[in-house]
């Protein structure tokens, strides 16, 4: 089976690079598939699961903005935030789910709601690749 290079990197850190069968992006016009030999593009990425697939096996990665390029030999990902589904720590994106929840309920003045949505949807996200993660191991 064919394969690409797939590079998840963040301004801190190498998040992820293999080769890989297929990339499914988050872009912000939709869910955005790669398959080796894909045409060169370059879009931007909203908030949500990036999954790969590597011989039988499959990753989930939380990545939330930045930007995805697909050049000849590679898949570039630079994300504002970018974490594999094993490094993510539940009790943390539970708590800040909570935040959030809280201060949408009671939106006052000096609350940031946009703000408030956009780290609820990124805990949101975290719980759902964690728990993927731990139902899949679990199989
Ligand atoms: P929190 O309120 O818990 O800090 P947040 O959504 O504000 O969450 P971000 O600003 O998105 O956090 O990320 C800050 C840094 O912390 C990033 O490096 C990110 O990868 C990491 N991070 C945030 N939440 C988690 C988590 N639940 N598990 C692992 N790493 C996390």
């Amino acid at each position: 089976m064919s394969s690409i290079r797939l590079d998840v990197v963040t301004a801190e850190r190498v998040v992820f690079s293999d080769d890989v069968n297929i990339v499914v992006a988050p872009g912000v016009e939709g869910q955005l598939g790669i398959l080796p030999y894909h045409a060169p593009l370059m879009t931007t990425l909203q908030t949500g699961e990036l999954v790969v697939r590597k011989g039988g096996e499959e990753f989930s990665l939380a990545i939330s903005g930045g930007f995805l390029e697909v050049r000849p030999d590679r898949v570039i990902v630079l994300a504002d935030v970018a974490e594999r589904a094993e490094e993510i720590d539940l009790e943390r994106a539970e708590a800040a789910k909570r935040r959030a929840e809280e201060r949408l309920a009671h939106v006052v003045p000096g609350i940031d709601a946009a703000r408030a949505e956009a780290s609820l949807h990124r805990a949101m996200l975290r719980i759902k690749v964690a728990e993927r993660r731990r139902r899949r191991t679990t199989l």
